[in-house]
């Protein structure tokens, strides 16, 4: 018997009986992150005798290489040869191409037979993992070729990004698969959400009553998030240069962490209330018009290094010479609700920054110096939730300088979670899969979010497109960006807490 990581209470976790077929699933995601992922389960306990697992790509493979690679790909994590091969003896393998039915004629044989030899009551979960291109093929013939069960308890998709390029696209996929499947068995994946500390947020704010309390526009100042990378585009541009930072970076990862920063209340803790608390939020983001999208949007294209050991942009393999893409943006976002009005929520994300983080910072509004000239060190103190690479929570508070007669300074308390916590912290993939088996969409992207984020990126994106920017390259691989992104905040009398 496993134990539950779920919302903090430990509980004796039940087995979880389900058909899993992986679709692309000889690729490096299945490789790298979903197997390993669903040995962790099976070793918790969650799997155990009434799973199935169905491997399924172009490639052609018998059920004994695929075990092999799925044996190889688990090689880091199996401890115990035994439980491995009797974990890998639960895998299937069955060449198609997803676009021809006859592939699917054999994957219902096979999941029939499976469905009766582990007892598995008919509960199915299709994760593609295949190219965006496929979603809507798949999901179209997973009903039209019978392998969507009614006797389940349940049938449910989960769905690797991007869902769609533009709010058009991702609108015609959700046709597609609302053709199919309802909406609460579809389980879009955006695995920031399956972060341990994106999903620290909501206890953050919602279990310490002074924090709940002070969440909002009477406290806080303004809010900032960044997602910052070190590296460039690695050989990636022929995806890279068609999306840019705002629709790899900021339609999906950044737009999902602002729905838990500043969602409403929920009325519990259960994936339905979580939604329609988010929603009251995403559904207030004022969009922008292309006059306002110049006032409050910045973009960004990397330049060399200052010592030279790091190329720009346009030099970069594939790249071509005249490309127009963002590699940096930074934003001010605006909610039109009682709770928000007038706070900004700033948000960047890059290339070739200075560091590698992930993290939020909550600036709350100073205090009234009442200390004379013993308060001019007063600060905004400021709650930092650092998600990437190390999970840490930071508070910088006033304090009295110990050293001095009575002079305030800065402090900051932080706590950061331990090696031993570390170790036993289940991944974003582990989490996605064992919350879609057990039926909670909390960690998930839903509709109506995805749907503002695309409209509010495109609204963007098009203002950009009709005014080629003139000053790229803008910024030097190895800073934090723009100058025009710090100019931004300034503006308003703020600036970014991180620096890099
Ligand atoms: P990949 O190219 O490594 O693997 C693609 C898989 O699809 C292979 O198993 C291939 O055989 C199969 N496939 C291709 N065409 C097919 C067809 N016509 N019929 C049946 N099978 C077919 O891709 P990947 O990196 O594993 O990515 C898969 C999905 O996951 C994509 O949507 C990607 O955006 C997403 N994703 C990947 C990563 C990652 O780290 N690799 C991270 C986040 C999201």
């Amino acid at each position: 018997m496993g134990k539950t990581f779920k919302k903090g209470v430990i509980i004796v976790s039940a087995e979880i009986t389900t058909l899993l077929t992986f679709f692309g699933g000889t690729g490096d995601l299945a490789k790298r992150k979903l197997y390993p992922s669903t040995y962790s389960l099976y070793k918790k306990g969650f799997l155990q005798n009434h799973f199935a697992i169905v491997g399924s790509s172009r490639q052609t493979l018998t059920d004994e290489e695929f075990r092999q690679l799925v044996l190889d790909s688990i090689a880091e994590e199996a401890d115990n040869y035994e439980q491995a091969q009797d974990f890998v003896s639960h895998f299937y393998y069955v060449q198609t191409d997803v676009t021809d039915p006859k592939g699917y004629a054999k994957l219902l044989e096979l999941n029939n037979k499976l469905d009766e030899h582990y007892q598995l009551k008919g509960n199915r979960i299709f994760y593609m993992s295949v190219a965006p291109r496929f979603f809507g093929t798949i999901a179209r013939y997973l009903k039209s070729e019978g392998l969507i069960t009614d006797n389940g308890e349940f049938n449910r998709l989960m769905i690797e990004k991007p869902f769609g390029s533009s709010y058009e696209t991702a609108e015609k996929l959700q046709s597609e698969l609302a053709e199919a499947f309802d909406d609460d068995q579809i389980y879009r994946i955006d695995h920031y959400l399956g972060k341990e500390m994106v999903q620290n947020i909501a206890p953050l704010r919602f279990g310490n009553p002074m924090l709940d309390a002070a969440w909002n526009k009477d406290y806080i100042e303004n809010i900032q998030v960044t997602l910052s990378e070190v590296l460039g585009v690695e050989g990636r541009a022929g995806y890279y240069d068609t999306a840019g930072a705002l629709r790899d970076m900021i339609q999906n990862h950044t737009m999902q962490i602002i729905g838990w920063l500043a969602m409403e209340k929920p009325t519990d803790f259960t994936d339905k209330a979580i939604r329609a608390a988010k929603n009251a939020a995403f559904n207030a983001l004022k969009i922008y018009s292309p006059q306002e999208v110049a006032e409050n949007f910045v973009r960004g294209q990397y330049g060399a290094s200052a010592d030279g050991s790091q190329i720009k942009y346009l030099d970069e393999p594939d790249v071509p010479a005249d490309s127009q893409n963002n590699t940096y943006v930074a934003g001010k976002l605006q909610f039109d609700m009682d709770r928000w009005q007038g706070v900004p929520f700033y948000i960047r994300s890059g290339k070739r920054l200075a560091a590698k983080a992930t993290r939020v910072d909550v600036v709350f509004k100073k205090g009234v110096n009442i200390f004379g000239v013993g308060g001019e060190k007063l600060v905004n103190p400021v709650l930092s939730i650092l998600i990437d690479p190390v999970g840490k929570i930071e508070f910088t508070l006033n304090a009295k300088d110990t050293t001095s007669e009575f002079q305030t300074r800065p402090d900051t308390l932080t706590w950061e979670v331990s090696a031993s916590d570390k170790a036993m912290t289940p991944s974003p993939y582990e989490r996605m899969l064992h919350d879609c088996m057990n039926g909670d969409g909390s960690n998930f992207a839903d509709w109506n979010g995805v749907s503002v984020a695309w409209k509010f990126v495109d609204a963007i994106q098009e203002a950009w497109d009709q005014k080629p920017a003139t000053d790229f390259p803008n910024y030097v691989s190895g800073s934090m960006g723009p100058k025009a992104a710090d100019e931004l905040l300034a503006k308003d009398g703020n600036a970014w807490i991180f620096k890099g």
